[in-house]
């Protein structure tokens, strides 16, 4: 192919770049959440302490012929008294650490990628209590290392076992730069926004690797 043929590819070589670039773009502000199948285990290193909880929308998008995106969430508007969402959409109460990967995934050369990156762990009451109950026994969550499972298809999609390994240095981890800001990541967007957002997601629906719909 010529230079300005760059646009397209023609072979499988693409695949593993395009593969990284979904990867690497990512939810909110570029931070992917942590989502296991059942069956599945990561490894987790907290590296903040406290949850910041926010009430939340997830809207389901089904057009016909393809899987239905979930990969719709909006910070509800209740508190201030005017959300538009909540008239056809419960909201559900979810609570937002910042953890690292030690997991990652493997690509389709076999090789590790994403370990040590930042993930956003969405949890929702249950595990949030359970966080809880964690957290005043060991003094906090900032720093330890945990391998949590996902042990059956009605468990929380970020998993329901946690099995606290040791506390790490966080130093020591790769380099992330500061900690996002939560409170700019979920500032909620305007009905008009919100609106317009959902309207390109139907018209643009990129399609998505979930079927299921995610209960933390
Ligand atoms: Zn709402």
């Amino acid at each position: 192919m010529s230079d300005k043929d760059h646009w397209c590819n023609s072979g499988y070589e693409a695949i593993d770049d395009v593969e990284n670039e979904y990867a690497e773009r990512g939810g909110e502000d570029g931070l992917q959440r942590v989502y296991l199948k059942a069956g599945e285990d990561i490894v987790v290193v907290f590296e903040t302490d406290e949850p910041f909880g926010i009430w939340e929308h997830q809207v389901p998008i089904s057009i016909p012929g393809q899987k239905t995106n979930w990969r719709n969430w909006f910070t509800c508007r209740k508190k201030l008294g005017d959300c538009d969402l909540c008239g056809s959409n419960n909201s559900y109460y979810v609570g937002f650490y910042i953890v690292r990967d030690m997991t990652g995934w493997t690509d389709r050369k076999g090789n590790q990628r994403g370990v040590g990156e930042r993930r956003l762990f969405p949890a929702k009451l249950k595990t949030l209590k359970q966080l809880k109950t964690i957290s005043e026994r060991k003094g906090g969550l900032k720093g330890w290392k945990v391998m949590i499972t996902r042990t059956s298809n009605d468990a929380p999609n970020v998993g329901d076992l946690f099995d606290f390994d040791s506390k790490v240095d966080l130093s020591t981890l790769p380099d992330c730069g500061e900690l996002p800001d939560l409170k700019e990541i979920f500032r909620p967007k305007s009905n008009e926004e919100i609106k317009v957002v959902l309207a390109g997601e139907i018209m643009g629906n990129s399609g998505t690797t979930e079927e299921d719909p995610v209960n933390y």
